[in-house]
């Protein structure tokens, strides 16, 4: 390794980035990081923690409107959504500095620049206008970390401009709200931007392709944010494809066609947000001089289960590699390939948690009862609607739902699906009990304090024997 500059040099800091440079750093490697923007990437930046910041911001604004049922009344509430933007910026700031911080204690040069691979272990580093004043350089690696994550994508007739079209960045430091928006695609950034715009008063529209919001999620938990973000005043199009649009005087016109019965409808608002997809960015890396390949269904970088690529001494993680495009998953696909370069055992094989911070907030784990049974095994479910747990009235919450899907022959967990309060922190719960191979059994049998949202859990799996104690049980 010695002939190379570095034991490891990672191209891009994303969660998955900056998490691979600590561990390879930690394992004593040689260890330097390249960025073209703010340490952090998207999720630090433009994606997890601002729009969290955005949303904590929604929901006091929902309490706040909804004070007068829990006896408070205000005169004059007056709403700064510039300053909420304000907020969220500070925060992403502050978490960027925090990323250079560890960074420092890692002992982790930071390559400020864009990176581009001359040859498989070669990288010409160049100025952005993020850092003008970088100099020109060239860097070698005995082993090079490809992290540089993915981008939104328009749509053929409706390309992103930044002012009227807009995308996930575009909209995360806009401080002026819009009367009307469209947000086409009802995934998690769809959802979640719907969420906070329409607490702040913008009249939004969602227009889904596919037949359910939230397309990947379970049906019936799906259903239940459908259901509660339709009476919070969301318009959600379903079964319903973005056709073209149409730049105007004040806004645009969108076509959409109701597939259903194949009728074409004209939308119009002040803007839309897309986020019906993304692209990894494998097209400034100069992945072909790597000679790196890329997979053929949707242009990701190919990697093994240690994250390797095609060129052994070169790996690829996060949402340049695969779905789906998670922060955490990332990081933990960061440890492999660090891992891996170090020469010590290590795979990636877990469950991948995910949570939609909507309210209700959605999250899941592990399989779907539909790709649970697609996958040959008889189904064994448990419900624990939120309208029975005390802790949820307390709260003032009467919908939301916790569905545990289990093997019924070996009565082992097979996912965890649930819309209501901290179901963000709550999955984690169902990711242990999955990679521990916990029965719905050792589920039931665990105490969980009361009053508490998590209960339910224990109640969905004693349901799932037909044991639950506070709701009614299915005949046997
Ligand atoms: C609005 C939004 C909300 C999200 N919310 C969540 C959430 O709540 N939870 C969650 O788990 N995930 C969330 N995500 C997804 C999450 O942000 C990504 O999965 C995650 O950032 C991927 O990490 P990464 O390390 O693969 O790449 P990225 O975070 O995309 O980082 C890649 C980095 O590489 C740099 N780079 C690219 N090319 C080069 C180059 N040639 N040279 C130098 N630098 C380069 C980029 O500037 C960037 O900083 C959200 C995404 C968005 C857009």
């Amino acid at each position: 390794m010695s002939n190379y500059d570095y034991d490891v040099v990672v191209l891009g800091s994303g969660p998955g980035g900056y998490v691979a440079a600590i561990r390879a750093s930690q394992l004593g490697l040689k260890t330097a990081i390249v960025e073209r923007e703010n340490l952090g990437g998207v999720c630090l930046n433009w994606g997890c923690i601002p729009t969290k910041a955005l949303i904590h911001n929604a929901e006091v604004l929902e309490t706040l409107h909804d004070a007068e049922s829990l006896g408070f009344t205000f005169e004059n509430l007056k709403v700064d959504y510039a300053a909420a933007v304000k907020r969220s910026r500070d925060i992403s700031g502050r978490q960027a500095k925090g990323v250079g911080f560890l960074m420092r204690k890692n002992k982790i040069e930071v390559i400020e620049g864009h990176g581009v691979f001359t040859d498989p272990h070669t990288l010409q580093i160049s100025p952005t206008e993020y850092f003008p004043e970088s100099k020109e350089r060239t860097v070698t690696a005995a082993n090079v970390i490809i992290a540089v994550g993915a981008r939104a994508r328009g749509l053929p007739g409706v390309e992103i401009d930044g002012d009227r079209i807009i995308q996930y960045r575009d909209a995360i430091v806009m401080d002026k709200l819009p009367k009307k928006l469209i947000v086409v695609g009802s995934g998690a950034i769809g959802m979640e931007f719907s969420y906070i715009y329409n607490a702040y008063g913008v009249e939004v529209t969602v227009i889904e392709m596919l037949d359910q919001v939230l397309p990947l999620e379970d049906a019936e938990v799906a259903a239940e944010v459908a259901k509660a973000v339709r009476k919070a005043g969301i318009n959600v199009l379903v079964s319903t494809r973005t056709e073209g649009a149409e730049k105007t005087k004040k806004g645009v016109k969108v076509t959409v066609k109701n597939l259903k019965d194949d009728s074409t409808e004209t939308l119009e608002a002040d803007k839309v947000l897309m986020a019906a997809g993304v692209q990894p960015n494998t097209d400034k890396a100069g992945l072909d001089a790597a000679g790196v390949q890329l997979s053929e269904r949707g242009g990701y970088v190919e990697i093994d289960e240690v994250m390797r690529t095609n060129v052994p001494h070169i790996y690829a993680i996060g949402d340049v590699a695969r779905a789906p495009l998670l922060a955490h998953k990332a990081m933990k696909e960061g440890l492999a390939a660090a891992e891996h370069a170090a020469g010590k055992p290590t795979a990636y094989d877990t469950v991948v948690p995910s949570v939609i911070y909507t309210d209700p907030e959605l999250a899941s784990v592990g399989m779907t009862e539909e790709e649970a049974k697609a996958a040959g095994y008889e189904v064994r479910v448990g419900r624990f609607p939120l309208l029975a747990s005390g802790r949820a009235s307390t709260l003032g919450v009467d919908s939301g739902v916790i569905k545990l899907v289990g093997d019924a022959k070996t009565d082992l967990l097979l996912g965890f699906h649930m819309v209501g309060p901290n179901a963000g922190d709550i999955v984690s719960e169902a990711a242990l009990a999955i990679e521990m191979g916990a029965t719905l059994e050792d589920i039931a049998l665990t105490q969980h304090p009361h009053p508490t949202i998590s209960e339910g859990v224990m109640e969905a799996a004693e349901h799932a024997h037909g044991r639950a104690i506070h709701i009614a049980n299915r005949r046997r």
